[in-house]
């Protein structure tokens, strides 16, 4: 008899975190329904959420362990690949920890993530690991811990549809994040304006009210003009001012030369749409900030999230529904990677690395057995910071779980000469990416629907996730495959051992505590839990910094903040500015190029050119022309638009036949958040000469 089931778990793209069901035949997953029950989508999805499911079960997954020689994979057994990456890691960090890195999965459950930064600092004592929020929103966790004591989402999903204005700033998340742009629908069905500012008419500004273009890399004049302008009428939450916040009157004095005529020249926007902006943030009874990798992805991202934070700050528009300031986590499990402490200055739950007595805690709770674990307290290297010192020969052995920085990170050459230069380039991964065919060893992963476990939404939310298939033979679970690594070097298996994901989650509460109170029972429900939850009887907090910001004094801090604008600006050789995006039907290519109905919307990439810089090159729609910047060429094809500003440039970053990362800059990055600056570099675009 045929048997079909549904098995529930969440949707492993955007940080929106929409509830499916795998439809099960026969113990393979064929198909996804949407999660009828489930309050953030209620029984709809987008198409990725569709048809996402599709590169489950292609016959290009990987099931045998690589090893490279001579240039050319060969495959191997797991004892010799496991022997290989554990002997190798040991002899490296035995010499010098700072020698080794590690770059954790966004895409994969918690439990996997927790066991990867585990394995970095137990097992080789480094605190060389990171993650790819480091290239998406790093400056919203570093930008939101300073002004409010917490990087993450101020309020839940839910809460924008109470807001009357929403102030929606380098988003377009009728493409990026839809189940959330639903929500701004339900919220302008319920009165609320919707004003888009993004230097792109993109679908998310085509459902405004009020769309204002705008130049890239402007945000913080932006701000700080309309901050002016709100204490100049008198606009501002003087009471929320003296009560909850500190720094007011720095900010106050750095604002004062950013009037609306110097603001208008640096952003192209007229200095009454500019004012207007500013009178009706102020005066709306619940205004809400939404933003996305617009704000973040440059080389002042940090100053660009905490420009929002103060703009909230100012107005008292934060601890209340219908407010707050709401950056869209990109990946599925991004919030969660960083909530693991995959990042070289905090362990999991955010307890900081440079805190001795929180180190001193750790080492000792991953001591035992006879096997004693001595963390530095000094943070380690960020993603960027990895790749830098692998590029210059100081680091050795760069173990990447389920990333793609090949595709993914700026400058593409850099990126390739950096895992070039490598004693060792491990990969844990389900197919053969571009990073994993520079490998040196390649570890075939067990992929979603096949693992039991959590991911975290953008809105905290920490919900469960339900295996619906066994992995194909050959491939492991992530936390298996490490903690055999582990135990190879040395670690006593009774450190290192699990019977399952939520053995390892128990763990996780223990370490953070944030996440203590979410025990199995309350979380494996539809609404699941938000973080905080520090105790099995704390309700959980979906609205944060209600009556005090999460500082240890309580209050939140006002940042002085200048205008820099982009690193590498435009001039006679390179006169267009490149900002890089994502579209409906792709997320990262090793996922979405796979599944058949979503690489059939759209097969390749293209470039959007304002018709008058296409007409000035004699450049036609659809023709296939040369972009080209300092760091290399592509031949791609020209999307004709007026939907895109003149001087700007845009290609989606999915595609690696025309990848967009060739052409960016990994120079240019952000001193607060380490972020490289993926939304502006300089290019040209030419017709190829005719044959
Ligand atoms: Fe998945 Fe995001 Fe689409 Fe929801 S909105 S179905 S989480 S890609």
């Amino acid at each position: 008899m045929v048997e079909i089931k549904y098995v529930p778990s969440i949707c492993p793209y955007c940080g929106t975190g929409c509830g499916i069901n795998f439809v099960v035949k026969d113990g393979k997953i064929i198909g996804v329904e949407p999660y009828k029950r489930h309050p953030v989508n209620e029984g709809k999805v987008c198409p990725k959420g569709n048809f996402g499911y599709q590169f489950i079960n292609r016959e290009d997954r990987l099931t045998t362990p690589l090893i490279k020689e001579n240039g050319e994979f060969r495959e191997a057994s797991w004892d010799e690949a496991l022997d290989l990456v554990a002997n190798k890691l040991k002899e490296v960090s035995d010499e010098d920890p700072n020698k080794v890195g590690f770059y954790a999965c966004a895409r994969s459950p918690n439990e996997n993530i927790y066991i990867t930064q585990k394995l970095a600092r137990v097992a080789c004592g480094t605190q060389n690991v990171d993650h790819c929020a480091r290239i998406c929103h790093g400056p919203t966790v570093a930008g939101l811990a300073t002004t409010f004591g917490s990087g993450a989402m101020t309020n839940g999903f839910d809460s924008i549809k109470e807001a009357d204005y929403i102030f929606c700033i380098g988003s377009n998340n009728m493409e990026a994040h839809p189940l959330f742009g639903r929500k701004m629908i339900q919220a302008k069905q319920n009165g609320a304006k919707l004003v888009v500012l993004d230097p792109r008419f993109t679908p998310t500004a085509k459902i405004a009210d009020e769309y204002v273009q705008f130049e890239t890399g402007t945000d913080v004049a932006l701000m700080n003009a309309m901050i002016k302008v709100i204490i100049d009428e008198g606009l501002q939450d003087d009471e929320f001012i003296a009560n909850r916040t500190k720094g007011y009157e720095e900010m106050k004095e750095t604002v004062q030369k950013y009037t609306l005529e110097m603001a208008s020249e640096i952003t192209g926007i007229k200095p009454e749409v500019i004012k207007k902006l500013a009178i009706d943030y102020a005066s709306a009874d619940k205004a809400a900030i939404v933003y996305s990798l617009g704000i973040t992805e440059h080389s002042h991202g940090a100053d660009n999230v905490m420009s929002t934070a103060n703009l909230a700050m100012l107005t008292g528009n934060i601890g209340k529904q219908g407010t707050g300031v709401n950056p869209l986590r990109g990946q599925n499990n991004v919030q969660g990677a960083c909530d693991m402490g995959a990042l070289p200055s905090d362990y999991v739950g955010y307890r900081k690395v440079k805190d001795p007595e929180t180190t001193a805690w750790f080492n000792d709770y991953y001591s035992g057995y006879g096997y004693e674990v001595n963390l530095p307290t000094t943070p380690g290297l960020t993603l960027v910071e990895m790749m830098n010192a692998a590029h210059a020969g100081d680091l050795k052995v760069l173990y990447i779980h389920g990333e793609d920085p090949v595709l993914s990170d700026a400058d593409v050459q850099h990126t390739k000469e950096a895992l070039e230069n490598l004693e060792m380039l491990v990969v844990q991964e389900c197919f053969l990416t571009d990073t994993a065919q520079c490998a040196d060893v390649v570890l075939p992963a067990a992929g979603w629907g096949e693992q039991e476990g959590t991911f975290t939404s953008g809105e905290r939310r920490v919900q469960c996730l339900h295996k619906a298939q066994e992995p194909p033979e050959g491939a492991w679970l992530d936390w298996k495959i490490m903690e055999e690594i582990a135990v190879r070097m040395g670690v006593p298996r009774e450190l290192f051992h699990y019977e399952s994901a939520q053995d390892i989650f128990e763990e996780i509460r223990e370490c953070a505590p944030i996440m203590a109170g979410m025990n199995r029972e309350r979380l494996d429900t539809p609404e699941a839990l938000h973080w905080p939850c520090p105790s099995e009887d704390d309700p959980c907090q979906p609205l944060m910094h209600k009556e005090k910001f999460a500082h240890p004094d309580g209050l939140g801090v006002f940042q002085a903040l200048e205008h820099k604008g982009p690193v590498e600006t435009v001039d006679d050789e390179y006169p267009l500015l490149l900002t890089t995006t994502r579209i409906l039907f792709h997320y990262h290519a090793a996922m979405t190029r796979r599944c058949e109905t979503l690489n059939n919307e759209v097969k390749t990439g293209f470039i959007e050119i304002n018709s008058k810089d296409a007409a000035e090159r004699g450049i036609i729609n659809g023709e296939v022309v040369r972009a080209f910047s300092r760091r290399g060429e592509i031949a791609i094809p020209a999307r004709v638009t007026d939907d895109i500003r003149e001087g700007i440039v845009n290609i989606p970053m999915h595609f690696v036949e025309c990848a967009a990362n060739v052409l960016t800059n990994s120079d240019s990055f952000d001193p607060k958040s380490k972020m490289v600056e993926l939304k502006a570099c300089a290019i040209q675009v030419e017709k190829f000469p005719e044959k």
